[in-house]
């Protein structure tokens, strides 16, 4: 019986564990999470500050997947070492583990820059995990004045989340303009537009310097007085267990299409991997949780003797801040061309290069946005469809036959 050990128990994790039941109902299972949680959806911790979901409804399986898999979840614990010559791990509490097969899905972890008088500021907080959002709610109160610094992604979610139960929230940003890894000027300033008329306050092109308690003073000279200070500046994967087992790795761990690392029977999954994005032809981390899912699937097929590849990896965001949604994947190269629509409520950005849609930006506009990954994953020659169409009005009709033939199997 093949024993296999996963280490993170976030989605790649579950991923990992039906890849591995798909092929093997037998072998071992053993997880080990640091968070005493069962695999729940990271992106609700928003909601759920918004109170629009609960801690159940943030599950992202079953409360009986573990025994459906028949997985031994060892909750509370922090694997401390990969020994990989001899095949086991090490637990922070001394326990060892030996393994056939090994998945390292050890996610991200916020990054916080050194800032003078960090430590004197009390009610300090990240906002990556359900632990992080349940103390962060055990401090708001309606008088709360919030700074977010980060005006990213996670940042923005933690803001919408608080808006309407705490007093005031400023977010800044040392980037000149909000979501700056995911949208250029215009489509930012869009945003920014839509956040402030939401009553959110912003600092850009500036961040904190110094702090004396509730005070910040940014390197821009402005002061700001806060109750509840949230740091999301960033977030850097977890690579250490693989790196000092001795694998590869720059800013992620480095795995193959088959999600295998440098290490014999070692194989990692999700936030903590970096990989080939086709769109740019480039390898980099991208914290996605679509792609942690299908990684870790991918592993777990092939830890258990099955046959996977996870090769069609592009970057690509969904995401929406009261009710305006914007939608962004691929890259935009070098030298690509650009076509726009835009007018007060949306903006469509189509990058275009070598006859290839390699990326796009749409803010308001969500219609039908799958057919533009689709091209973009499937890196159909543009020359291949009615791009004249589906560049206005994205639709299956202007694919053509031979497309929908191939991807559709005919089905349309
Ligand atoms: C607020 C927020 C909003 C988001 N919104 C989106 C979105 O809209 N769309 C999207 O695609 N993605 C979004 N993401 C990102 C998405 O949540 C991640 O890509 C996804 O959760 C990654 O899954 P993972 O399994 O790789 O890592 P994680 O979910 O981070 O799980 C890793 C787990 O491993 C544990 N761990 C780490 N080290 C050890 C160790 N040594 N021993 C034991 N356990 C360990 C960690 O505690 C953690 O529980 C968002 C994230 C946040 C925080």
């Amino acid at each position: 019986m093949k024993r296999y050990i996963i280490i993170g128990n976030g989605v790649a994790a579950a991923g990992c564990i039906e890849g591995i039941r798909s092929v093997d109902a037998e072998g071992s299972i053993t997880v080990i999470s640091a968070e005493n949680h069962p695999v729940y959806c990271r992106p609700l911790i928003s909601y759920y500050l918004e109170q629009k979901t609960d801690l159940k409804r943030m599950q992202y399986r079953a409360d009986s997947f573990y025994a459906d898999h028949h997985v031994n979840l060892v909750c509370g614990r922090s694997a401390a070492e990969i020994r990989a010559e001899e095949k086991e791990i090490v637990l922070d509490n001394g326990d060892s583990f030996s393994y056939d097969a090994l998945c390292c899905c050890t996610g991200s972890s916020p990054f916080v820059p050194p800032m003078t008088g960090l430590d004197t500021v009390e009610n300090k907080f990240s906002f990556m995990t359900i632990d992080d959002t349940l103390a962060l709610e055990q401090v708001i109160t309606p008088d709360s004045r919030v700074l977010i610094i980060g005006a990213g992604l996670i940042g923005l979610k933690c803001a919408e989340g608080l808006h309407g139960r705490v007093k005031s929230i400023t977010v800044c940003d040392l980037a000149p303009r909000v979501l700056s890894s995911i949208l250029d000027d215009k489509c930012a300033a869009m945003m920014q537009k839509h956040l402030e008329a939401n009553g959110i306050s912003f600092l850009l092109g500036t961040s904190a310097k110094e702090f004396s308690g509730n005070h910040a003073v940014m390197q821009n000279g402005a002061e700001v007085d806060f109750d509840v200070l949230v740091l999301a500046v960033g977030v850097r994967a977890n690579t250490a267990l693989v790196k000092n087992a001795g694998g590869a790795g720059g800013r992620g761990i480095a795995v193959s299409d088959a999600c295998e690392t440098s290490l014999p029977d070692i194989y990692a999954a999700g936030d903590c991997t970096e990989y080939h994005d086709i769109s740019s032809d480039t390898v980099k981390v991208m914290a996605l949780m679509p792609n942690a899912y299908m990684q870790g699937h991918t592993a777990g097929v092939n830890m258990a003797g099955g046959s996977a590849v996870f090769d069609n990896a592009i970057p690509m965001n969904s995401i929406g801040f009261f009710g305006l949604h914007c939608h962004t994947a691929g890259s935009q190269p070098e030298g690509c061309e650009m076509y726009e629509e835009a007018d007060e409520q949306h903006i469509k950005r189509l990058f275009i290069k070598d006859d290839r849609l390699t990326g796009f930006m749409l803010i308001g506009q969500m219609h039908r946005t799958g057919i533009y990954t689709a091209l973009i994953r499937s890196q159909t020659p543009l020359s291949s469809v009615d791009f004249a169409r589906l560049k206005i009005e994205p639709q299956l009709a202007a694919m053509g036959r031979a497309y929908r033939d191939k991807v559709l199997k005919g089905a349309v």
